[in-house]
């Protein structure tokens, strides 16, 4: 039996592990912190979005960002490092930032998006897991500006898509009651139903509950991956702070850290961190909570009933690898989210986070193979980490077991 070592114990790493203990592979996981899914999996969104996947990078938004820049309460903040890495990712990011490539990213993007979400309900049907907050309520995309909404409605409309509905505000307000009570005009919304959202820490918590109770699971060990032993051009060994670990298959898995790992045996990975912010605020009985998944796109603001607590999740900051919590911008969110929903939760008690989305320019992870044999990828999902763990996982163990990818790979791999 082959033994393939994954190196990352968030949602990314945690569910290649499940996919490739299933496909009859032996499984080592190996994960620095002293738990699992405390990285960028511990306090996310929670949506499970796998049809508004359009990526950042896009028209117009160098212009929209510099305005962004400049607003008291914007989602994007940045910070000029002195690192070389930094100016590539921006340089590289720019170029991305045109319709046509935006359209084609979003089109692999939605492919790997639908995978994923059978894949996940195959493995939901199956696992029997509780606690894990999934509801299926469907996502509303609310719109403040008319231009911009006009925009999105007629690049739906050409699409031919059916799925997404675009709704008046009237009809917003109509299918979420919640909005009455926010002081927001609203220009319109777009509302796709069958987008999920469930508590990414708790899933990955089961997961790995039942990846280590897997007879073929050789292992959990809390330590630091340094780099590879290599023999004969061919990956042999993980380097850890504990000591070498050999196996056959190596899986990056790693988050933003991937980078330095990757580096060590010469791959340069396009990834940087988005810094993101998150509340997660109890609900008590006065309050009015939005049942469906509400994302504010101007301000980039989502908002996730899970179980108890809304989840409050924002903000992409270019400031480095640094998921300290800054008080101004955690004050800034408090003020938008007041401003915008303020009866929905209470806020004045939420739990505070920041976490760092591992992200490509183009906003597309990377999968699959290395020039390093023996060595894969499952990278830099960004923004839609939890979205897209599923597929990802599955196609990462259909390679490393010698299947072909069940959808095609193009713009997903490594250039
Ligand atoms: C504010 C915010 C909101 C978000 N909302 C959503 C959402 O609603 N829906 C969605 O789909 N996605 C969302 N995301 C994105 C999603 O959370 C991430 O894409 C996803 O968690 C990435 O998972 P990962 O396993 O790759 O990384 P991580 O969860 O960061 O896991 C990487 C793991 O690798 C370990 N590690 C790192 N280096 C080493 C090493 N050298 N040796 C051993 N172990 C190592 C880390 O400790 C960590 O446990 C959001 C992210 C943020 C920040």
């Amino acid at each position: 039996m082959r033994h393939v070592v994954v190196i990352g114990g968030g949602v990314v790493g945690l569910t290649t592990a499940w996919a490739l203990l299933e496909s009859g592979c032996q499984v080592s996981l190996v994960e620095k912190e002293s738990g699992l899914a405390m990285g960028a999996s511990r306090a996310n969104g929670g949506q499970l979005s796998y049809r508004f996947v359009s990526p950042l990078a896009d028209e117009g938004v160098p212009i929209k960002a510099l305005r962004w820049l400049f607003e008291t309460d914007g989602p994007l903040r940045f910070r000029p490092e002195m690192q070389l890495h930094q100016w590539a990712w921006l340089a590289s990011f720019l170029s991305n930032c045109r319709g046509s490539v935006n359209r084609r990213t979003t089109r692999r993007l939605l492919a790997l998006g639908a995978f994923s979400q059978a894949v996940f309900s195959g493995f939901y049907s199956s696992a029997k897991l509780d606690a894990v907050s999934l509801r299926t309520p469907g996502k509303l995309v609310l719109y403040r500006n008319d231009k911009e909404f006009t925009r999105v409605t007629r690049r739906l409309g050409s699409g031919g898509d059916t799925i997404e509905q675009v709704l008046s505000p009237q009809a917003c307000l109509h299918l979420e009651p919640a909005l009455a009570n926010s002081p927001v005009r609203w220009a319109g919304g777009v509302f796709t139903s069958g987008e999920a959202v469930a508590d990414c820490y708790a899933l990955s918590i089961q997961l790995g509950e039942r990846i280590q109770a897997h007879p073929s699971f050789k292992g959990l060990i809390h330590a630091q991956a340094l780099g590879f032993g290599v023999e004969g051009g061919r990956a042999v060994a993980l380097r850890t702070t504990q000591g070498d670990l050999v196996g056959d298959e190596f899986v990056i898995a790693a988050g933003l850290h991937s980078r330095a790992l990757a580096r060590a045996v010469g791959i340069e990975l396009p990834i940087y961190p988005l810094k993101g912010y998150s509340l997660s605020a109890p609900i008590g009985n006065d309050h009015l909570p939005p049942v469906v998944s509400v994302t504010d796109v101007e301000k980039k603001i989502l908002y996730t009933r899970i179980g108890s607590e809304l989840r409050v999740a924002a903000m992409a900051d270019l400031v480095g690898d640094d998921a300290t919590i800054d008080p101004a911008r955690i004050a800034s969110l408090h003020r938008s989210v007041r401003a915008t929903l303020p009866m929905a939760a209470e806020f004045a008690q939420s739990k505070e986070w920041a976490g760092l989305r591992p992200a490509t320019p183009s906003g597309a992870p990377i999968l699959g193979a290395t020039p390093v044999p023996g060595l894969w990828l499952n990278v830099g999902h960004g923004a839609l980490g939890f979205t897209l763990a599923f597929g990802s996982a599955q196609v990462l163990a259909d390679l490393v077991c010698g299947r072909p990818s069940p959808l095609p790979l193009d713009g997903l791999q490594l250039a």
